[in-house]
């Protein structure tokens, strides 16, 4: 009898995994789970959910990630660490200085609307390299390297007008550009945002700390669809 319902345990135990691995999740509760997520990292307090041979196996079927994380490539970003998310549920898109081109705008799209996912956070970071860089702006750089700085320049122009640390706010300019990129040089995206159907939150993550902050107030959702919301 017992091992009966220790089997039975296990069973519904698999299911109700295979629910949360394919939740269609609406983005507060995803935003929820990051933030829980990313206070578990913070304390080392691991839960490490949704990383077994079961998951394994439900995976090979598809997948439905309850986030899309656009972040820098930078080895100190690692993102199922920060968020102690598992297998399946994190869409990752990682460049240098988490910029936004035709690549991670098609990746974005393709996991709006193949895998439902309703959450985008682009996630900027301290001491990246990528803003250093474009603040330097050395010469002799490659083609290459110097698109990379081209797309960091309108963060810098912007933050030369603000106040507070001058790095930390292109930091901060550059995640909420690419948040407002994303739907400007979309349409099947702006349309998800439009409809309430997708949020876009930009975000910053402290290396020293662990901690991320989600800048909430510059959310893009469809009450933020103005003219004003693409002005920088
Ligand atoms: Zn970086």
């Amino acid at each position: 009898m017992k091992k009966i319902l220790i089997i039975l345990v296990l069973i519904l135990g698999v299911q109700a995994f295979a629910g949360e691995i394919h939740p269609c999740m609406n983005s507060n509760d995803a935003l929820k789970l990051l933030q829980e997520g990313n206070e578990r990292y913070m304390n080392m307090q691991f839960q490490r959910p949704h990383i077994n041979k079961e998951i394994l196996d439900e995976l090979g079927k598809g997948q439905h990630p309850f986030a899309v994380i656009i972040s820098c490539s930078d080895s100190r970003v690692p993102l199922e660490h920060i968020f102690d998310a598992g297998l399946g549920d994190l869409f990752e898109i990682k460049n240098a200085g988490n910029l936004i081109d035709d690549h991670v705008v098609g990746s974005v799209e393709y996991a709006l609307s193949h895998l439902g996912t309703k959450l985008v956070v682009v996630m900027g970071h301290t001491s990246c390299g990528c803003i250093s860089t474009a603040i330097e702006h050395p010469k002799h750089q490659t083609k290459q390297v110097h698109s990379l700085i081209d797309s960091v320049k309108p963060s810098i122009e912007l933050a030369k007008k603000q106040k507070g640390d001058f790095n930390m706010n292109i930091t901060r300019n550059n995640a909420v550009r690419g948040a407002r990129l994303l739907a400007k040089q979309d349409k099947i995206i702006y349309e998800y945002i439009k409809n309430h159907e997708v949020v876009v939150i930009p975000a910053l993550y402290d290396i020293k700390t662990g901690k991320v902050e989600f800048y909430t107030k510059d959310k893009i959702n469809s009450s933020t669809m103005s003219q004003t919301y693409f002005a920088q």
